[in-house]
Parts: structure tokens; C-alpha cells; sequence
């Protein structure tokens, strides 16, 4: 089978052929119709986090495919059955946080695409208590970004707290932003959209932000604040500087939801200005297998669009390179068929 594979953190990646894996146990053998590109594989590919992934691995947790073969102790799932496999991979099921609907917490996770091989391959090992079906009608090309751009967003809206009467900032309208603005329009919100491209930037009109910002030529806090701030602020941007302008933007009471993960990156505010505004700082870290099918459901009822374009899985340096330049539709995706 193909395969894209990190070799090195300072090398492209390879594609290369490799022997298609066996499932046993719990696992499922998915071949794999089409994975989508998260700037985490970027990040994976790079080893810009402090823990780190092992080269040489595959990277990818936006897959949908094909139950092609599974373990002995799959009960729930057939061949021929359509699933996604997302970035929890497996977790321990025992622990407090597994038990209490907080999964992505466990301390014994796997992560698709980074601790284990992921979904930019043809064929795809995955747990099959952790995978999620696709429901009829869904085009797969469209599941892929749901699998995290739309599964990781639905969740930050929601630790957002936003809610009819609330304004709520999205910074960064890239694959993670496109999902999140619909998100945060759905719960009723006022939204104010910011991007540094212009292609992003008319994504975010064209979706109906409430107000859209360029942070390259407007000062983003100030803007906000002039509409009476921000009561929740959704950072997805890869850049410091769009952390710090989101915080500022907020009004007395808000939150800031940090969701994006540059290397290294950091958030330096005086503690008076957490106290004084009785701000609350938090992370949001993907979604549950809930989630995901709720993020599933809301799509099957026509109440998101998701936006992508396909590429080869041969291109997948070229892929990185868009990306990264932010010029794309909100998403890429490698189609396998
Ligand atoms: P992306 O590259 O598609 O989107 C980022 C967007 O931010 C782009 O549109 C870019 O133009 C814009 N941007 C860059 N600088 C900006 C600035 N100063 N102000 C406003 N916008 C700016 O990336 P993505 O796939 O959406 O992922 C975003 C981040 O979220 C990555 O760091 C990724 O690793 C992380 N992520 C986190 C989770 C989680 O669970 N916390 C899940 C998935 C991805
Ligand atoms: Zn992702
Ligand atoms: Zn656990």
C-alpha cells in the first residue's frame, strides 16, 4: 500500500510503499477513501511539541473509509461499513476522565497520526471502540474535515459558552475556523471572523460572519472593542500575536478558548487583568466520540458546509506548502479512491 510517511522532522515526507497491516483484537483494517490535512500533521511532521512522535510514522486523524477486515473481538462493525478515524485513536475506558464523558483526557490515549500510524495511506489499522460510523448520505470527502477540524470546533464552541446575545471572535479561518464560525453562528452567537489572507477572509463573508477583520492592516482588539468586545474569543490561528489580540479583545467576564498550538507557543497576560476582568483562560483539546456524532448529525441536516479541495496523496509536500501559504479553500484532502 501507499503511504506518506515522516521519515525526519527536518526532511519532506516520503511516500512510499508498505505492507498492508493485519487487524487483530479490536482493530479494524479501514482502506481508506480520503484523509484530510490538519496543520497538527504539520505540527507532527516538524516535532514541534514537547512530546514528541517517533519517526518514521504515517501522519493523519481525518480518515474515512472502509472496513475492509477486523479483529476477532469486533462485534459492533461489518465489512463494507463506513467509518472515521479521528485523532483519539484508543483510550484506557477505565479512568475518571473516560467514565465522565472527558475521554480526550486520558492519560493512556493513543493519537491517530502521531503516537500510532495514521490515515494518510491507503490502509489504516484503528481500534474499532473508537472509530465512528458515517452516517448515510454524507459525502466521505466531507466527513474527513468533520473528523477533527469540525469535531475539535463544535467542542470549542461550546467551552465558549456562546449563545444567542453573546459576540463571539474567531481568530484564524483556516480548515479548524471555516467549521467553528458555522458553529458559533448556530448557537446563535454575533461573530466577528479574523484572518491574515485575503482568500480566508472572503471565506469568512461567505459563510456570513458578522463582521470580518484582516489582522494584517486593523488592530483586532481595538475593532472588537468598539462593538463592546468580545464575550468569547475561539483562537485558532497558529501565531502568538493572535493570541494576545484575542485576549485584549475580550469584555470584562470573558473567554478565551486556546485551541491552536504554534511551537513553543506561549501567552504572557498580567494576572490583575485575569482578576480585575474575571476573565476565564482555557484550552480545548478535539471532542469526544459524542461529539463526533452530533458533528455528524448537524452535517446530515444540512446545517454546515464543509469546504475542501482534493489532492493526490503523490503531492502531499506541495499540500503542505498550500497550507501553510493559507491561499486554499478552508481544507485539503487527499482523495484515495
Ligand atoms: P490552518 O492553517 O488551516 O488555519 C489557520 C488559519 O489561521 C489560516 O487561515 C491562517 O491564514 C490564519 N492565521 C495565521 N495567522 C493569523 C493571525 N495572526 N491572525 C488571524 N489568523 C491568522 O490550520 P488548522 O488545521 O485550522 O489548525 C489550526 C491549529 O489548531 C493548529 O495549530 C493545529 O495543530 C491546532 N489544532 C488543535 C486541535 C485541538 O484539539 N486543540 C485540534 C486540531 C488542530
Ligand atoms: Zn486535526
Ligand atoms: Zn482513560
Amino acid at each position: 500500500m501507499k503511504a506518506a510517511v515522516v521519515e525526519s522532522f527536518t526532511a519532506p515526507l516520503v511516500v512510499e510503499d508498505r505492507p498492508v497491516p493485519e487487524p487483530a483484537g479490536r482493530q479494524v483494517l479501514v482502506r481508506m477513501e480520503t484523509s484530510g490535512l490538519c496543520h497538527t500533521d504539520v505540527h507532527a511532521a516538524h516535532g514541534d511539541w514537547p512530546v514528541k512522535p517517533g519517526p518514521p510514522f504515517v501522519p493523519g486523524h481525518e480518515g474515512v473509509g472502509i472496513v475492509e477486515a477486523a479483529g476477532e473481538r469486533v462485534r459492533h462493525l461489518s465489512v463494507g461499513d463506513r467509518i472515521a478515524v479521528p485523532w483519539l485513536g484508543s483510550a484506557c475506558g477505565r479512568c475518571d476522565f473516560c467514565v465522565s464523558g472527558r475521554e480526550t483526557l486520558c492519560l493512556e490515549q493513543a493519537n491517530t497520526g502521531y503516537s500510532v500510524d495514521g490515515t494518510h495511506a491507503e490502509y489504516a489499522l484503528a481500534d474499532g471502540d473508537y472509530v465512528m460510523p458515517v452516517p448515510e448520505g454524507i459525502d466521505p470527502l466531507d466527513a474527513a474535515p468533520l473528523t477533527c477540524a469540525g469535531l475539535t470546533t463544535y467542542q470549542a464552541v461550546k467551552v465558549s459558552g456562546a449563545c444567542p446575545g453573546s459576540r463571539v471572535l474567531v481568530s484564524g479561518i483556516g480548515g479548524l475556523g471555516h467549521l467553528a464560525l458555522q458553529y458559533a453562528r448556530i448557537s446563535g452567537a454575533e461573530t466577528v471572523a479574523v484572518d491574515i489572507t485575503d482568500e480566508k477572509l472572503a471565506l469568512a463573508r461567505e459563510l456570513g460572519a458578522g463582521h470580518v477583520l484582516d489582522a494584517r492592516t486593523q488592530d483586532v482588539a481595538d475593532e472588537v472593542r468598539r462593538l463592546g468586545g468580545a464575550d468569547a474569543a475561539i483562537c485558532l490561528a497558529v501565531s502568538d500575536e493572535s493570541f494576545l489580540a484575542a485576549c485584549r479583545a475580550l469584555r470584562r467576564n470573558g473567554t478565551l478558548v486556546l485551541v491552536a498550538l504554534p511551537a513553543g507557543g506561549s501567552l504572557e497576560r498580567p494576572v490583575s487583568e485575569t482578576v480585575l476582568d474575571a476573565r476565564t483562560v482555557t484550552g480545548s483539546v478535539v471532542g469526544t466520540r459524542q461529539d463526533l456524532a452530533e458533528v455528524f448529525r448537524l452535517h446530515r441536516l444540512g446545517r454546515t458546509r464543509v469546504l475542501r479541495e482534493t489532492r493526490r496523496l503523490e503531492d502531499v509536500n506541495l499540500a503542505i506548502d498550500e497550507l501553510m501559504s493559507g491561499r486554499m479553500t478552508a481544507r485539503i484532502v487527499f482523495d484515495l479512491r
